[in-house]
This record gives structure tokens, sequence and C-alpha cells, in this order.
């Protein structure tokens, strides 16, 4: 299984309910390294180049609004398959959809405030993470455990 990094972010929403350290602590407890964090405040112009292929949607307006209305916390996650495996721990976009065990399954009802964003692929993972990291804002470290967390590729 391939190491893979992969754009999470805590969203306005998750941050405004003290959700921060929940959520970081179930990418941790599955495994996860985050190599990369920061809190920031997402603009207009980075909302739509994150989210550059729903900015012709009619929910984008509404979107924006939402992503850019207060602070969030990004992070890189990193780790075998690390993007479907955050997929997973997400649960699906609509929280009254997401399967109890998952985030957006635990604590959201919503489709729109819903969370958490986790990149869905490869090409999204290494086009959403220069958006937010420098390469020296991530960092390699802390191999020690990782024979006991997953087999060698
Ligand atoms: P994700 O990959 O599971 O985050 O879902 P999508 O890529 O389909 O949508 C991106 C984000 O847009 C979602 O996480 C929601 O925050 C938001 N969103 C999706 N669908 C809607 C919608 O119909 N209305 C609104 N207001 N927001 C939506
Ligand atoms: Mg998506």
């Amino acid at each position: 299984m391939a190491l893979e990094r992969t754009l999470i972010l805590v969203k306005p929403d998750a941050v405004q309910r003290r959700l921060t350290g929940e959520i970081l602590s179930r990418l941790e407890r599955k495994g996860l390294k985050i190599v990369g964090l920061k809190m920031l405040r997402i603009t207009p112009e980075l909302s739509r180049q994150h989210y550059a292929e729903h900015v012709e949607r009619p929910f984008y307006p509404d979107l924006e609004q939402f992503i850019t209305s207060g602070p969030v916390v990004a992070l890189c996650a990193e780790g075998p398959g690390a993007i479907a495996v955050c997929r997973t721990l997400m649960g699906a976009t609509n929280g009254r959809e997401a399967a109890p065990g998952t985030i957006r399954g635990d604590y959201g009802q919503s489709r729109s405030m819903n969370l958490i964003h986790g990149s869905d692929g490869p090409e999204a993972a290494a086009r959403e993470l220069p958006l937010y990291f420098r390469d020296e804002e991530l960092f390699d470290f802390d191999k020690l455990i990782e024979p006991v967390l997953y087999e060698a590729a």
C-alpha cells in the first residue's frame, strides 16, 4: 500500500463547535501521522482554488460563504492509503446519511456544514496540499512505531 499524504480541513463549523481536538484525535488514533498543521482563514480566492470543481455549481456561493466564515484547521495526514482511509473516517458528505462511527455520522446533520474536508483522490491531494502548505511546512519524522501500525509496503 503506497504511502500517501492527504489534505484535511477541520471546517469552520467544527472549529466553532470545539471539535478540533476530537477530529485530530480520531485521525491520530487510527494511526495516521500528522505531518503539517496550521490554523487559517480561507479567503474567497483560496476557496475558489480549493473548490475549483464546484465553482460553477448552484450551491457554490453558499459553500464559499460557509468555508470563509471563520478559521479552519488545515493538516496534512500521512500513511499507507491515507487518502481513502481518511475518506472512510469522514463518512458520507451529508451528515444525515453518514454512517455512525464516522466523523460526519457521529457529529453532524448537515450536507454543507459537515465538519471536515479530505482530498478525494491522489490528484486532488497533489493539487490541494500546496494551496495550504509549503514544502518546508511538512515534516518527515518518527518512523519507529510504524512496524506495529501497518505492514511494510
Ligand atoms: P465531499 O468531497 O464529501 O466534501 O463533498 P463534495 O466534494 O461533493 O462537496 C464539497 C463540499 O461542498 C461538501 O463537503 C459540503 O461542505 C459542500 N456541499 C456539497 N453539496 C452541497 C449542497 O448541495 N449545498 C451546499 N450548501 N453545500 C454543499
Ligand atoms: Mg469532494
